[in-house]
């Protein structure tokens, strides 16, 4: 991107000070990876970003997006507004509407980024896609997403989170998509929205933003999304999920209006991912064998149930970027079908469960014991108080232990210890849980 310090300033509604013709190239909130030429926004959040302005301009900074009432470098290329969020949010806008891509917004509790990648890679069979990086899905990331996409785009995927009532309106509004999804109503989040009806009213804001006429896709099985009232005139329903899917631990494929499709991820709710993105390949145009092909070998974001190997040579399975109990419940019963011999179980915590969390937590007794594993590591208080205790009666015999979450670094060494080389260890928690240092320690630091 190309801004000039005169845009800048016409876009937010600022005070220019130096060079109007100044261009910036690149935008950053962080003065520690702050890139030459961009224009650093300096964020009010838990550090005062203003307190980082002469550090972004030595790491080579062009110009400075600041709040009234700081003192600036005098010579600093900047534009000044009351609130430099709201600039941020308006400068992105201003960009959005030069390039003019079309957008693809979506949200839902569960299975956002995974979709996200799944459409891009579809959609960059034909045009030129750029999507959300990692995970930059709030009222910070999706500015700075949009900021950072190339000039020529033709299509914009974009994730957005929600963890609020009145964050998707701000979101969706900034955006403005021509295709809304919400991939899911979970579990997540219930601990602050006590019931899913309330979750799934905050995920509907996603349409407060979406183009006259433009498509909203929500899943079929969802009554509470399906029946709700006010839906937009073009929406429709993705899946259900096939009945016949065959899950192995290498791909889970089946094949619908005559087309195969092999996905090269575990669980069936990724089939339902797929089911959303097939749509939106469809309504703009791609055919159902150009998405199955992109679809067999796309880039998975790290740790969704990600493949790697620990330096004895065992075989991992990383799924520790999240956890609930419907996607665990899944991909135990895909391990379960695979039958896969030495199966090492690490399952942390499912955060954020409300008071439902233990006994939700204990009902995986079942299905861990349906993948008849070798070994099971459970880390985390709730795991260690209700699902401990729940394997402990059904199967006394069962090698089960238990951790607390600060002690990652005695479960590693004990994973050292006793693991062979034709063992398969699946690793699955919330993130808060850490396992990621874990499989750092396996992969990386034996
Ligand atoms: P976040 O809110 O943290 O950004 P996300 O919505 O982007 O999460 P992903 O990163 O795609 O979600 O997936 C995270 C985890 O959620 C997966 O590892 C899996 O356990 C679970 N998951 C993914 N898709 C679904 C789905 N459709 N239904 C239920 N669970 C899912
Ligand atoms: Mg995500």
């Amino acid at each position: 991107m190309k801004l000039t310090l005169a845009e800048l300033a016409i876009a937010t509604d600022g005070v220019l000070q130096g060079d109007e013709k100044t261009a910036v190239e690149g935008v950053s909130f962080d003065s520690r990876t702050v890139q030459p030429g961009d224009l650093f926004v300096a964020l009010v959040g838990e550090n005062d970003g203003h307190n980082f302005i002469q550090m972004a301009l030595d790491k080579g900074a062009r110009a400075v997006l600041a709040e009234e009432g700081h003192v600036l470098p005098e010579d600093a290329p900047a534009v000044v507004v009351p609130d430099s969020l709201a600039g941020l949010q308006q400068l992105s806008q201003y960009y959005l509407n030069e390039v003019g891509p079309k957008v693809v917004a979506i949200t839902g509790s569960n299975g956002k980024t995974t979709t996200k990648d799944m459409v891009a890679a579809i959609l960059s069979t034909k045009y030129k896609t750029f999507k959300t990086p990692a995970n930059f899905n709030n009222e910070i990331g999706l500015p700075v997403t949009i900021l950072s996409m190339p000039e020529d785009t033709d299509v914009l995927v974009l994730e957005m989170g929600m963890d609020r009532p009145g964050q998707l309106t701000a979101l969706s509004t900034l955006a403005k998509p021509d295709i809304a999804v919400i991939t899911m109503i979970g579990e997540a989040h219930l601990e602050f929205f006590k019931t899913r009806a309330n979750i799934a009213k905050a995920k509907l804001e996603i349409t407060a933003g979406l183009k006259d006429g433009g498509l909203f896709l929500i899943p079929a099985d969802e009554p509470l999304l399906t029946e709700a009232t006010n839906l937009p005139a073009n929406t429709k329903n993705f899946g259900p999920v096939p009945a016949d899917i065959e899950e192995s631990l290498a791909e889970t494929v089946w094949t619908e209006k005559g087309q195969r499709f092999a996905i090269p991820m575990l669980g069936r709710y990724n089939v339902k991912n797929t089911e959303a993105a097939i749509m939106v390949g469809q309504a703009l145009g791609l055919d159902l064998k150009t998405m199955a092909s992109a679809l067999a070998h796309f880039d998975l974001t790290k740790n969704r149930t990600e493949r790697l190997t620990a330096q004895n040579g065992a075989q991992l399975i990383s799924d520790v970027y999240n956890a609930n109990p419907t996607a665990t419940k899944e991909v135990l019963r895909a391990l379960s079908q695979d039958g896969a011999a030495n199966l090492v179980l690490v399952l942390g915590d499912m955060l954020e469960l409300g008071e439902e969390g233990p006994a939700l937590h204990a009902a995986l007794a079942d299905a861990v014991l349906a993948t008849k594993p070798k070994q099971v590591d459970l880390v985390g208080p709730i795991m260690v108080d209700s699902l401990l205790p729940a394997l402990k009666k059904a199967a006394p015999d069962l090698n089960v232990k238990g951790y607390q979450a600060d002690e990652l670094d005695r479960l590693s060494a004990d994973l050292k210890d006793g693991l062979k080389k034709d063992d398969l260890v699946f690793l699955k928690a919330s993130h808060g849980i850490h396992l990621e240092k874990v499989v750092a320690s396996l992969t990386e630091g034996w």
